[in-house]
């Protein structure tokens, strides 16, 4: 009985405790979480891909924000790509979401009957008017209330929005300390891109830069509006093959 305890406490930690190993788009994942399907204020979209994996602390972070989304009464929110099991690149889409740290949020509203199959083939729907250079309709309070939410838990070291995104935050709530997680950056229009810090006792996982101080709604932001060469889109990149740190290597295909 005794030794029997032994050997399952010894094994809980083991099984219990994820990994994020390496730089955010250089690096893979142990230990995975799978998000669940649906719950408490959220949907996953686009289930077929099985990018629903992530450390226990994103995992955590997106029930407990979905939960924070019922008690404002905001229409679920709906969980794009945070990563695959093991992490690493994906063979199209993004650069970073490779060590369970990142995920994408939508932006627009659920549809009306969220069956799996409307929710496994969900298009986009993208808050800028590029040519006018303006938010659309379709971007309304409970956005700004979502990413609100999301960017005030402390566990977040970045929020990318487009750059008019971060705009109507600023000018909504002002000079707010959280507003610099809100980082500006182009390709966040219809969703933005929620990023966690590495948390305590993930050993090789590689913090970014700490975000600059203030809320970053003057002088950065004005720079980001005025030079807008990053809007032009680029198509049919190659696929991101970083340099993976040793633990991933022969991990992640
Ligand atoms: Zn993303």
């Amino acid at each position: 009985m005794r030794r029997g305890l032994f050997i399952v406490m010894l094994w809980l930690p083991m099984a219990a405790w994820g990994q994020a190993v390496g730089e955010y788009a250089a690096g893979c994942q142990y230990n995975a979480s799978a998000l669940p399907d649906r719950g408490p204020g959220y949907y996953v979209i686009r289930h077929q891909q099985a990018r629903y994996y992530g450390q226990p602390e994103m995992i955590n972070y997106l029930q407990e924000l979905g939960k924070k989304v019922v008690s404002a009464g905001l229409p679920p929110m709906l969980v794009a790509d945070i990563a695959k099991r093991q992490g690493g690149p994906f063979a199209y889409g993004h650069r970073s979401h490779q060590t369970g740290l990142d995920a994408d949020i939508w932006l627009r509203s659920p549809p009306p009957v969220p069956d799996s199959e409307r929710l496994a083939t969900i298009s986009a729907v993208d808050m800028v008017d590029h040519r006018g250079y303006y938010l659309t309709a379709a971007f309304t309070d409970n956005q700004r209330q979502l990413i609100a939410l999301a960017a005030q838990d402390e566990r977040v070291s970045r929020v990318f929005v487009h750059p008019l995104i971060k705009q109507a935050m600023c000018r909504t709530y002002g000079n707010a300390d959280w507003l610099g997680r809100i980082r500006p950056w182009f390709g966040h229009s219809s969703h933005f891109h929620v990023r966690l810090h590495c948390p305590e006792g993930h050993r090789d996982c590689v913090p970014q830069a700490p975000v600059p101080k203030g809320s970053g709604c003057g002088s950065e932001l004005a720079g980001w509006l005025r030079d807008r060469a990053g809007e032009i889109t680029v198509t049919a990149t190659a696929p991101w093959r970083p340099r993976l740190p040793r633990a991933c290597i022969g991990r992640v295909e």
